[in-house]
C-alpha cells in the first residue's frame, strides 16, 4: 500500500503519527511510505530518520494515498487524495465533517472508537495519549505551584510536602496519582466507580470519602451521568478536600456528553492562596466550574489551568506510543496489501465511512440529529 504520514495541521500539535520506527514496521511488510516534510520534527523525528528508515520526504503534491495516516482531528480537505485514513477525527464532536469525509469517498477510521477489549488493548490510543496527559498534567501543575511537591528537610528549615488531590481516575486519573506520588506528593484521589475506588487504593494513596456507585458504572466499564442528587452528595464530600489540597487535577469524562462539574467555583474560593487546578478535562467542558479551555484562568489567589494540549506536550513518547498503536490496527486490518474491514469484526466498530457512507450507527444518529 502507499502510506501517506501527514503533516499534522492543527496549530501546537506536536504529535506525529507514525514514527521512523513505525516506518521501518510498515516498509518491512512491504508498504511504501511518504511522509510530509518536517511531519515529526516537533516530535523530535527528523525527516533524516525517516528516510533512514525506508520512507520518501515528499517535495511537491501529495500523490493519492491508499492510506492518510494522522493524529487529527482532519478535514477532508487536509487528509487530501486518499483512499482511507486513520486519524482521531472526532466523529460524534463534529459529523458534518464526517458527512464531507464520507462524500470524499473515503474510508474513516476513527482511533477514537477503538474498543476497549481484550483484543483491542495494543490498537488502543485513547488510553495511551491519556497516559501521557496524565503525566504532563502533574508537570504543568508542578510548574504553576509557587511550592515544591516533596518533604524537605535542609538547614533552612522544614519544608511540608504538597497535598495534590485528582479527581476521576480513569487512565489519565491515575498516572496523575502515579506521577504525583513520584514527585513526593502527598496524594488522594477520587472517581465514581467502585473499580476505580480499587485502584485508587491499590496505587497506595488515600481514596476521598464520596459517593461511589454502580449504578455510575456502564457495561462497557465507563461512567455515565450521575443524578442531581448523587451530584450534591458529592460536591459536599469533596468540598472539604479540594480546600485542603495545594494542587487539584481534574480528569473525569463521561463518553459523548459534556464533563461533569466537580469542582464549583465555591470550592475554588475555599482554597489555599497560590493553589493551583489542571482541568484535564477541559477538551470536553472541564471539571471545574471557572475553566476555560485552552486558557489560564486566575480566581482570587488560585490559578486553573484548562489545557487541551497534554499529550502533545510529550510528542515525542506519545507519538511512539500513536504509531505502535496503529501498527498494532493496521496489522489486524490489513491482508494481502489491502484494508479489509469484516462487519463482523469488534474493530469494525471505529470504522466510520465507507463507500461514500457513513457506516457508524452512533455517527449516523449525530449527524441526522443535527448535533
Ligand atoms: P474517561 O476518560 O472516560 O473518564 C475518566 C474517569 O472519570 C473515569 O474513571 C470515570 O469513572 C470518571 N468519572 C466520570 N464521571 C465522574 C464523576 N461524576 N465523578 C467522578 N468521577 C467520574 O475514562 P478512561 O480513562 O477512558 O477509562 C474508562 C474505562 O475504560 C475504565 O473503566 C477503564 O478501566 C476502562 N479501560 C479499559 C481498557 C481495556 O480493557 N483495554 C483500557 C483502558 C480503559
Amino acid at each position: 500500500m502507499l502510506i501517506r504520514v501527514l503533516s499534522e495541521p492543527r496549530p501546537g500539535e506536536r504529535r506525529v503519527a507514525l514514527t521512523p520506527r513505525g516506518v521501518s514496521s510498515l516498509v518491512e511488510r512491504g508498504h511504501r511510505v511518504v511522509l510530509d516534510p518536517g511531519a515529526g520534527v516537533e516530535a523530535g523525528f527528523l525527516d533524516g530518520a525517516y528516510a533512514a528508515a525506508g520512507a520518501e520526504v515528499l517535495g511537491g503534491d501529495p500523490p493519492r494515498a491508499d492510506l492518510v495516516l494522522g493524529v487529527g482531528p482532519l478535514t477532508a480537505h487536509e487528509i487530501g487524495p486518499a483512499a482511507a485514513v486513520v486519524a482521531f477525527l472526532d466523529p460524534l464532536g463534529d459529523p458534518e465533517e464526517i458527512r464531507r469525509i464520507a462524500g470524499a469517498g473515503i474510508t474513516a477510521i476513527a482511533m477514537e472508537l477503538i474498543p476497549r477489549t481484550t483484543l483491542a488493548q495494543s490498537m488502543d490510543a485513547l488510553s495511551s495519549q491519556a497516559t501521557v496527559a496524565g503525566y504532563e498534567a502533574v508537570l504543568v501543575a508542578a510548574s504553576a505551584l509557587p511550592r515544591l511537591f516533596p518533604m524537605m528537610m535542609t538547614a533552612a528549615g522544614t519544608i511540608r510536602p504538597s497535598r495534590v488531590l485528582v479527581l476521576g481516575a480513569g487512565v489519565a486519573g491515575l498516572q496523575a496519582i502515579a506521577t504525583a506520588k513520584r514527585l513526593g506528593g502527598v496524594v488522594s484521589g477520587y472517581d465514581i466507580r467502585p473499580a476505580a475506588r480499587e485502584q485508587i487504593e491499590s496505587l497506595g494513596v488515600k481514596f476521598v470519602g464520596g459517593p461511589v456507585t454502580l449504578d455510575a458504572e456502564e457495561a462497557d466499564g465507563y461512567a455515565g451521568e450521575v443524578d442531581p442528587a448523587t451530584r450534591q452528595a458529592q460536591q459536599e464530600a469533596l468540598a472539604a478536600a479540594v480546600a485542603e489540597s495545594d494542587v487539584v487535577i481534574t480528569t473525569a469524562q463521561v463518553p459523548g456528553r459534556r464533563a461533569p462539574v466537580l469542582v464549583t467555583k465555591e470550592m475554588v474560593e475555599s482554597m489555599r492562596p497560590g493553589a493551583v487546578v489542571v482541568d484535564a478535562a477541559a477538551s470536553t467542558g472541564g471539571n471545574c466550574e471557572l475553566t476555560r479551555p485552552g486558557e489560564i484562568v486566575i480566581h482570587g489567589a488560585v490559578t486553573i489551568h484548562g489545557p487541551l494540549d497534554l499529550a502533545s506536550r510529550g510528542a515525542g513518547d506519545a507519538s511512539e506510543m500513536y504509531s505502535r498503536n496503529i501498527i498494532s490496527l493496521l496489522d489486524h486490518l490489513i491482508e494481502d496489501g489491502e484494508l479489509r474491514i469484516d462487519p463482523e469484526d469488534e474493530i469494525a466498530s471505529a470504522c466510520v465511512t465507507r463507500g461514500g457512507e457513513i457506516v457508524n450507527q452512533r455517527v449516523r444518529d449525530a449527524v441526522e440529529g443535527g448535533i
